[in-house]
């Protein structure tokens, strides 16, 4: 059975509640859930006595108005997948409950989020990792799942679990592709079946045995709008814009 839980009051009375030994799982998504998700959900399953999912589209992590308007909102998919799937609890808060401070305080990182994406994306990471400490307050998590597909966005949230002491485990998993390649991605269901051709170019130029540049030339040249193709510890990393849907990917080299 799945439980939905709206009010953080609610999930805090919950939580006490739990035994010492019970170990708790937690995947926070921002919905319109597909096979990546269900991936973390899975593992935190295996490995935990209960499982938290939550659906929240931040929205100060989006720095593009348009961009947070166009996010696919599929609540009534997301709690059939969730029942299938049998997460034990979906928590699904409002904006004016997770933001009652109208974002007086945010979490800062000053390094590694003003590169990649956070340089394309400025504001983004901040928002980013904000809304993970409420969550990972509101919650309180024994070990949170994340995925590789958003490599940066895992390797800040470790960063800020250190150097905040926080007790919770984190577990990275491995992206998910569709059969042709593709990352899957919650923006994937706004490619028109045109642009969807163009973007399985996109993993398949990361995997190449080509130069960033070069890769760069070449995605260009397909009319793909690139923002940064970068190689940074044995792994290629790539933004690209097709039509209006951003895309994002890396490979292991
Ligand atoms: P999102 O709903 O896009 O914010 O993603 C929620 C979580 O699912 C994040 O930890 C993502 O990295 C992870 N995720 C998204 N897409 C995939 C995928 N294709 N494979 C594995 N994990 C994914």
């Amino acid at each position: 059975m799945t439980t939905v839980i709206s009010s953080i009051q609610e999930w805090k009375i919950i939580r006490k509640q739990f035994a010492n030994s019970v170990t708790l799982g937690f995947v926070p998504t921002m919905g319109a859930l597909h096979a990546g998700h269900l991936s973390l959900l899975k593992k935190s399953k295996q490995n935990n006595t209960l499982t938290v999912l939550s659906i929240f589209v931040n929205p100060t992590q989006f720095n593009v108005e348009q961009d947070l308007k166009n996010y696919p909102r599929t609540f009534p998919e997301d709690l059939t997948l969730a029942k299938q799937t049998a997460v034990d609890y979906l928590f699904f808060p409002s904006a004016e409950e997770m933001y009652a401070d109208k974002y007086q305080y945010c979490i800062t990182e000053n390094s590694m989020s003003t590169t990649m994406e956070g340089k394309y994306r400025p504001g983004h990471f901040n928002g980013m990792l904000t809304v993970v400490m409420k969550l990972l307050q509101i919650i309180k998590p024994d070990r949170l799942y994340l995925g590789e597909k958003d490599y940066q966005q895992a390797e800040l949230i470790k960063g800020m679990a250190q150097s905040f002491f926080l007790d919770t485990e984190i577990v990275t998993c491995p992206t998910i592709r569709d059969e042709r390649g593709l990352a899957l991605s919650s923006r994937n269901q706004l490619l028109s079946v045109a642009d969807y051709e163009k973007a399985i170019l996109f993993p398949r130029m990361l995997q190449s045995a080509l130069s960033c540049k070069e890769i760069s030339k070449m995605l260009s040249q397909m009319e793909i709008e690139v923002d940064y193709i970068e190689e940074h510890n044995g792994r290629r990393f790539g933004a690209v814009k097709i039509g209006q849907v951003r895309l994002i990917d890396n490979v292991l080299l």
